[in-house]
């Protein structure tokens, strides 16, 4: 390198003070000079351009100190091998010790490269979730603010958002589009705190023009990240900046987050992503081998091998990917077909846990779909025998399929109190024995259930 870049750093310092160093000073590598450029690799596009806006001339003048003869500086954004793709944080990571944290302060902002549009496959459970994040993906006048996803775990909420983050990337440079999970939200919210550092974290934070909130039931609870997240999401709705959040349920159900936070997130579209069917899987699968084709070299894989993971393996996506990755790996380590028996050996684990788990919601919403009722009669109070005997068979089932207690299926019942639930239960099992209609009905729900 022709020029002393340490040197300069260290003087930086002085000029721009400890904190703004370590924040966007210290993240740059400086790679060459070349026609009167300097080039930089920045961590992201965002610290890049952050340096840029702020800092351009200030590095400069200290380039030329140097007897440089440098008129411009040039940021390039960590390339593949730079930043390898590193797996979405799951959201039980515990922080990073605290020395990590002034390394890199968008370091959430690490995309990864395989969470595309493209790789994403739309079924009925997810297509409206689809549409709208393509939709916010386009970049075009904001409509809807916040886009609020939400859905079980490893249905795609991640997935999508970052699919969001790279489309943006592409059509719309001109945009800072940030991407982080709530977790590390708060993280960077309590480091600032303690740094003393918080006004750059309210700079950085109302400078985006696309803020993207992972996993924001995290926040619920911890009082002073909810109220700074409430006034960073204000101001941005404020500026017409976009804001995409997702949660692992509505925002309604989030316990401990307060209410006027959890009313904000609502006034713009909530979708949420339904547990996959078996449809769904069976294109997952086969997209996800074509993918993994690419590094394992192509495997042979037995008829009917993908409909049974599909069939088995019920509702995590994430859980499927695992099992066919398996399935590759020990497939081109021994050289063999996929087989059944292979399966079999292979997963025994993952099928033994995933022996189905139906949910009490689920149920509900497959016995109001069955006897052609509203969801929320099943929850509501009305008491005329058309609704009343279908939210008890739909409570016998949550006896019967879940391992819920009776006060948590009342919870789910909209409220109502387990001695109602168990009156419920007896009812049908009463019933059972004489009604051979309503045997029927519970076995074909039992059936649609389990598969
Ligand atoms: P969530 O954030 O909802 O818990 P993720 O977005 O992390 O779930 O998804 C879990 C895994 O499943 C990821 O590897 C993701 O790529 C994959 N996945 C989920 N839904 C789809 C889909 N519709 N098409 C392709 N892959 C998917
Ligand atoms: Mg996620």
């Amino acid at each position: 390198m022709a020029i002393g870049w340490a040197g300069i750093s260290d003087e930086l310092r002085r000029e721009v003070g400890e904190s703004n160093h370590k924040n966007w000073i210290e993240p740059l590598e400086c790679l060459e000079i070349n026609d009167g450029v300097v080039r930089f690799r920045a961590p992201s596009r965002f610290v890049g351009d952050w340096v840029k806006r702020n800092y351009h001339d200030q590095i400069l003048t200290l380039i030329r100190k140097e007897g440089s003869d440098v008129t411009r500086l040039d940021f390039v954004v960590s390339t593949v091998a730079a930043t390898p793709a590193k797996s979405v944080t799951p959201p039980a990571e515990s922080p990073a010790p605290a020395t990590a944290m002034g390394e890199d302060v968008l370091q959430g902002v690490v995309l990864d490269q395989k969470l595309t549009f493209d790789n994403f496959v739309v079924g009925k459970p997810n297509e409206l979730a689809h549409a709208a994040a393509r939709r916010v993906a386009t970049g075009g006048p904001v409509t809807f603010n916040p886009l609020f996803l939400y859905g079980g775990v490893g249905l795609g909420k991640t997935h999508l958002m970052q699919a969001i983050a790279w489309e943006l990337t592409e059509k719309r440079p001109d945009l800072q589009v940030l991407y982080l999970s709530a977790e590390k939200f708060m993280y960077r919210f309590v480091q600032a705190l303690r740094d003393r550092e918080i006004m750059d974290f309210k700079n950085i934070f109302r400078s985006v023009d696309v803020l993207m909130v992972d996993d924001v039931q995290f926040i619920a609870g911890k009082e002073s990240t909810q109220e700074e997240f409430f006034h960073t999401f204000n101001a941005l709705v404020d500026q017409n900046k976009q804001i995409v959040m997702s949660a692992d349920r509505a925002p309604g159900e989030i316990k401990d987050l307060e209410a006027r936070i959890s009313s904000r997130m609502q006034c713009g579209l909530v979708v949420d992503l339904h547990p996959t069917n078996y449809e769904l899987r069976l294109g997952i699968l086969q997209r996800k081998a074509a993918h993994f084709a690419q590094s394992y070299g192509a495997v042979k894989i037995s008829d009917g091998i993908f409909e049974f993971l599909a069939h088995r393996i019920s509702n995590n996506v994430r859980v499927l990917e695992g099992a066919l990755q398996r399935l590759f790996a020990f497939s081109s380590l021994i050289g063999q077909e996929v087989t059944m028996d292979m399966v079999q050996d292979c997963l025994s684990d993952i099928l033994r846990s995933s022996e189905r788990r139906v949910t009490v919601e689920e149920i509900q919403r497959k016995v109001a779909e069955h006897f052609n009722l509203r969801l929320s009669d099943m929850l509501g109070p009305k008491r005329t025998r058309t609704i009343a005997r279908p939210r008890q068979i739909a409570m016998y089932l949550s006896k019967e399929l879940t391992s819920r207690s009776l006060p948590e299926i009342g919870r789910r019942f909209g409220g109502r109190d387990h001695t109602t639930i168990l009156h419920g239960v007896r009812k049908v099992e009463e019933m059972r024995s004489t009604d051979s209609q309503l045997n029927e009905d519970i076995e074909l729900l039992r059936r649609l259930l389990e598969s």
